[in-house]
């Protein structure tokens, strides 16, 4: 596996591959590796000739109250696990390799970065987008994949490819999942014993909302209810939103139609949680 440090040597690896006429695949990450990122990994590699993953926890998607000096880093563990997942080259640039002194652009999104985590996270979306499309210039490639997990940021690069004839296909990757239905997360780590028996409401609302919507309920306001009663009753949680809303508007909907998003953000301990699912009814 190839490390690359550098901006100049990373567009250098993607030139190459283009002229050798092979498919590259990148897959972008901020580290502390688990699961999740090596199913993004794995589809990389059996869908394109090479895989790039890259390693970048960037500064300017975190508000200053937040985590960006404690976000869990461990390089060498990282390293390990993307060898293990056959990645062909792994990215780990720094700070002052992807922002100059004077960088002034930003891209913004009205309308889809001040909804549902937005609001209570008002530059993320901005600084995701920005970097994103950033990692998109300088690797180019073919396809680039994110989880479901974070499904706003995916619904936010989708629409930032599409309205800025990015080349790059986009590709969403389903949620992987602990045996206990918890989703995998780098955050996951920041839980003690009891905050991870909370985490499990989570995931256990989320299912109890999608057999009540196939079974008929379609007021949301009853679906959110149901949700906060059980992650209420576990210790150590705080419920920062409850969205029932259109998956691509991502506008918040009183009745489930025949398709909805339900996304939770939930503080437990110190660890601030998402997770989402389809209704279907
Ligand atoms: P992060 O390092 O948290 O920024 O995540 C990097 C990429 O991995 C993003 O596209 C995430 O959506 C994706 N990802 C993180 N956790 C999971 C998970 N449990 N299942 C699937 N994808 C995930």
């Amino acid at each position: 596996m190839k490390q690359i440090l550098f901006v100049s040597e990373m567009r250098r690896y993607g030139s190459e591959a283009r002229k050798a006429g092979k498919t590259v695949g990148l897959v972008p990450t901020m580290g502390k590796l688990h699961e999740g990122h090596l199913s993004l990994m794995r589809k990389a590699n059996a869908e394109c000739d090479l895989a790039v993953t890259s390693i970048f926890v960037n500064p300017t998607q975190f508000s200053p109250d937040e985590d960006y000096g404690s976000y869990p880093r461990d390089p060498e563990g990282d390293s390990a696990l993307a060898e293990e997942v056959s990645v062909d080259a792994l990215f780990c640039p720094g700070v002052d390799e992807i922002y100059s002194p004077n960088a002034c652009t930003k891209l913004h999104l009205p309308g889809l970065e001040d909804k549902l985590c937005g609001r209570f996270r008002p530059i993320h979306f901005s600084g995701v987008a920005t970097v994103v499309l950033k990692f998109l210039n300088i690797v180019r490639p073919d396809k680039a994949y994110f989880g479901e997990k974070d499904y706003q940021q995916l619904l936010v690069i989708k629409r930032l490819a599409k309205d800025l004839n990015v080349e790059t296909e986009i590709v969403g990757c389903p949620i992987v999942r602990e045996p206990d239905g918890v989703a995998m997360s780098s955050r996951n780590v920041y839980l003690n014993a009891e905050e991870r028996e909370s985490a499990r409401s989570l995931y256990q609302s989320l299912s109890l909302a999608q057999s009540l919507a196939e079974s008929g309920e379609r007021r949301a306001s009853v679906l959110k209810e149901k949700i906060k009663e059980i992650i209420c009753g576990r210790p150590h949680t705080k419920i920062q939103y409850i969205s029932i809303c259109h998956p691509e508007t991502l506008e918040e909907m009183e009745e489930v139609q025949s398709i909805a998003l339900v996304a939770l953000a939930v503080w437990v301990g110190k660890a601030r949680l998402i997770d989402n699912c389809i209704l279907k009814c």
